[in-house]
């Protein structure tokens, strides 16, 4: 029983030393499982590696024809031009550039 408490001893004073030698490594896994964790829960991580596509898609644009502003994702996109808030402004827009 004494030989088995002091192997196990030494398996935790080993997993100590080998947890303190790659504490970077497991900082990194426990930040990736964290955010991997808050995507699974519906929000997005705030920090500096988040993901910026939920901001994007919320950006709000300009109307070229009536001036109004709608989200971007909504919005009638010629290319990397103008933008239009609907087909009628879309058609208008395309009948005075013609
Ligand atoms: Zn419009």
């Amino acid at each position: 029983m004494r030989e088995a408490l002091i192997i196990l001893a030494v398996i935790l004073v080993l997993f100590a030393l080998s947890a303190f030698r790659y504490r970077k490594q497991i900082k990194t896994i426990y930040g990736v499982w964290k955010a991997l964790k808050e995507i699974r829960s519906g929000g997005f991580p705030n920090g500096p590696n988040s993901l910026g596509q939920e901001a994007e898609s919320s950006k709000l644009a300009r109307c070229m024809k009536c001036g109004s502003w709608h989200p971007e994702s909504t919005m009638i996109r010629v290319g990397n031009g103008p933008m239009f808030c609907s087909a009628a402004c879309f058609e208008k827009g395309a009948k005075q550039a013609a």
